[in-house]
This record gives structure tokens, C-alpha cells and sequence, in this order.
């Protein structure tokens, strides 16, 4: 069976086709540009690479060049689309009415697109993707939406309520609702696995650190609380985001510099972050170079992120009362040894002890870090987002033949 994962953006199409006989990948790449021109890179499995400038104005022509790539030419893999048994794609705001993924219909189109005011850069990319897509698989080809924010349905009320006046929560919909879902859950059963437990027996500290990073604290395979919020924006400094901040320094901020609302919004994701503060950029490898070459600001950012992921840990083992382990996962998380010694330094009064040379020597796989007589396992978890939704678009399309 071969699986088609799409994650789209307002201007990109990510794809992976995957083979789920072996879980191996058969092509990806991204169709870019797409509303400002068009451009495509994609790859074969074997090694094959194709390279162009196209006319994407809208994500219909992206679809359709996918189509052509896949089953055309020097990157072909299929015969045909009908090869392909379902797509699956990636969804950033489930909100409180998804709580698992599913098979699409037209109506659950609808309310991905209506959730649009919640997620504004994303979901209604995500569903003009969804109808383009229709148009060019087959009709009895089904498509499966995964939802970032689904994982985190199991907060409790307590962990997802904002102290702020109920009617906002009931009229608009204000709450947490958690983002990188999908790496959390594929991460945490990966890890299950490896320390030869059952995930409902474990409590897990989960810290997905990326150009976008959220910790989330893992209780029995369910998600307990996370670090970011109503929307990806809360939780700890990121690359460009601010994380955290208390909300009148934000509309202090807003007079003092006379911003508009949006304009306040782009300041805190776009200016924040490591680059706000560093002012030496937005990636981490940028940063910690600058760091250590001697600049002042980006060692600050750096110490920040580590003592906020720390407090995140000790809080976290507080709500979940015992903590077994802590895994590292995303672009920095799997290849950072400094932001992970960084973290796990002074934190034996949580039993956290890593092995450091290890550590050091050690990225992108799947590898325990801690010593054997720390009483927390730490571990680096590489991610796959895309093989979970593929995963679980094929067990849907298994369930309802
Ligand atoms: P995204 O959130 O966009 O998916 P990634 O998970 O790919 O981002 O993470 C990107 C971050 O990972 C960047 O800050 C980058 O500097 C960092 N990173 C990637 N490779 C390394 C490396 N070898 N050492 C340190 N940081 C790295």
C-alpha cells in the first residue's frame, strides 16, 4: 500500500509517498511559491533529483505538477495515481472539535477552513490543499486529515483554561490547545518502545525543539499539559518567536512603539526569539557559533532556552508527580549536544544524570544519553511526522473497508 503525505502551506506543498509495506519513503519534496510564481524540488528514493521553476497561482497547479512528478519523467515512481491508496494530510488547529484524525468529507473541510480564525496562517491553506487535492486523485482515493492540536485533547480543563473571563472560553473559543501533536505522540510510543515499556506506564517529558519548540508532559501516553498555547506562539524563546512574555509587557510594548495589533502579532513571531535577542539570527547553529565566539547576547538566548526547558521539566514532574523520562526530539533536540548537556546540567535533585561524552558524540538516532544509575532515562528521539500520519491514515483506510 502507498500512502501520499501532504503538508501544505499557504505558499508550499510538502509531499512524502510512502510504501507501507517496509514504511520506506519513495519520493518527496516541496512544490513551492506557489501564488508568487511556482518552483518544485523533489527526490526518489533512489537518488533521483528534479529541480524546476513552474507557474503554481494556486495550490491546484501544485497538485497537479505533484501528479506529473509522481508519475512522470526522470522522478517517476507510479504508473498511476490510482496506485496510491489514501492521502494523508497535515492539519496545525483541530481545536476542541477534532480529537483524533479522520477521514474527510466535505463538511469536515468546512470547519478546518471555519477554524481559520483560530490558526490564520495555516488552516485555510491547509483547506484550499484539501480541495485541490480532490481534484486530481482518483474519486474512491481517500483523503485523511491529522491534527497538530488532537494529542493534546486530553489536558484537563486545569491545564488548558486561561485565567481570563469565562465568556471569552465560551464565546470565542480562547484556551490552550497545544501544537507538535504528532511528534509528541509519534516520539513518546517510539520511546515506549525502545525502553521495552508499556507507554501507559510511563511519565515522559517530551521536548520537541525546533525552529518551533513546545515541551509536553506525557502520562500514561496522554497528553497532560504543553508549553504552547491558543496558538504556537506561547511557551519557551524559539527562533523567531518570543515564547512566554508577560501580557501588559506586550501592550506596553504595543504604545511604546505604536504598533498595531498586527503589527504587535508579526513583532513577537516574526522579531522575537533567538533573533530578537542575539540579534545574530534565527538558527540555533548561527547562534550557538555566535555564543561561542564570545557574543554576550546570543550566550543569554541560549541560557534562556536551557533554564526555561529545565523549569518546564521540574514543572512537568510536579503535574505528573514522577517523571521516568526525557526525551529530545526536532532539528535542535536530536542534533544540539550544548542545549542538551546545557539542560540536563544541575538536575540531580530529579535524578537526571547524562553520560556527557556520549552526549557529545551522539546525533539524529535513537539513543539513550543518561548514565545507568541516573533514576530519570534521558534519551534523543529523532521524529517523523510524516510516517505517524501515514501510519494513521492507513489504519484508517484499514478500519473502514
Ligand atoms: P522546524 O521547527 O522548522 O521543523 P527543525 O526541527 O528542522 O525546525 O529545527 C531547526 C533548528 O534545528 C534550527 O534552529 C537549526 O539551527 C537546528 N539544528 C539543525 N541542525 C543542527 C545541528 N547540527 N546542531 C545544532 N542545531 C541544529
Amino acid at each position: 500500500m502507498k500512502i501520499l503525505v501532504v503538508n501544505a502551506g499557504s505558499s508550499s506543498l510538502k509531499y512524502q509517498l510512502l510504501d507501507m509495506e517496509n514504511e520506506e519513503v519513495i519520493a518527496k519534496g516541496n512544490c513551492d511559491r506557489i501564488g508568487i510564481g511556482g518552483h518544485v524540488s523533489a527526490k526518489t528514493g533512489d537518488g533521483r533529483k528534479y529541480e524546476a521553476d513552474c507557474d503554481f497561482p494556486t495550490h491546484t497547479e501544485a497538485f497537479e505538477k505533484l501528479v506529473e512528478i509522481l508519475t512522470t519523467g526522470d522522478t517517476k515512481v507510479i504508473d498511476s495515481m490510482s496506485e496510491i491508496s489514501a492521502v494523508g494530510h497535515r492539519i496545525v488547529q483541530g481545536a476542541d472539535i477534532f480529537d483524533h484524525s479522520c477521514i474527510v468529507t466535505d463538511e469536515i473541510i468546512d470547519q478546518i477552513d471555519a477554524l481559520a480564525e483560530l490558526a490564520p496562517v495555516h488552516n485555510h491553506p491547509h483547506a484550499l490543499a484539501l480541495r485541490a487535492c480532490k481534484k486530481v486523485i482518483p474519486a474512491d482515493c481517500p483523503q485523511v486529515v491529522v491534527f497538530d492540536t488532537a494529542f493534546h485533547q486530553t489536558m484537563p480543563p486545569k491545564a488548558y483554561m486561561f485565567g481570563l473571563p469565562y465568556d471569552v472560553y465560551e464565546n470565542y473559543h480562547v484556551r490552550k490547545y497545544g501544537f507538535h501533536g504528532t511528534s509528541h505522540r509519534f516520539v513518546s510510543s517510539e520511546l515506549a518502545k525502545a525502553m521495552g515499556k508499556d507507554v501507559k506506564d510511563l511519565k515522559i517529558v517530551s521536548c520537541h525543539l525546533g525552529n518551533g519548540s513546545s515541551i509536553t508532559a506525557v502520562d500514561g501516553g496522554k497528553s497532560v499539559d504543553t508549553s504552547m498555547g491558543f496558538t504556537p506562539l506561547d511557551g519557551v524563546v524559539m527562533g523567531t518567536r518570543s515564547g512566554a512574555v508577560d501580557p501588559s509587557a506586550i501592550t506596553y510594548v504595543e504604545k511604546k512603539l505604536d504598533l498595531s495589533p498586527s503589527e504587535m502579532s508579526e513583532y513577537l513571531n516574526k522579531k522575537s526569539g533567538f533573533l530578537g535577542v542575539s540579534g545574530v539570527g534565527s538558527d540555533n547553529r548561527d547562534v550557538q557559533q555566535a555564543a561561542n565566539d564570545g557574543n554576550e547576547r546570543a550566550k543569554l538566548v541560549s541560557d534562556m532556552l536551557v533554564y526555561e526547558i529545565q523549569k518546564y521539566i521540574g514543572s512537568y514532574a510536579a503535574a505528573m508527580n514522577g517523571l521516568d523520562a526525557v526525551l529530545f526530539t526536532g532539528g535542535i533536540g536530536e542534533n544540539s549536544w550544548e542545549v542538551r548537556e546545557g539542560v540536563c546540567t544541575n538536575m540531580d535533585y530529579f535524578g537526571i544524570k547524562i553520560d556527557k561524552e556520549l552526549n557529545r558524540s551522539v546525533r539524529g538516532k535513537l539513543i539513550k544519553i543518561s548514565t545507568p544509575d541516573s533514576k530519570v532515562e534521558v534519551w534523543i528521539v529523532p521524529t517523523n511526522e510524516e510516517l505517524l500520519i501515514a501510519r494513521d491514515t492507513l489504519a484508517l483506510v484499514n478500519a473502514n473497508k
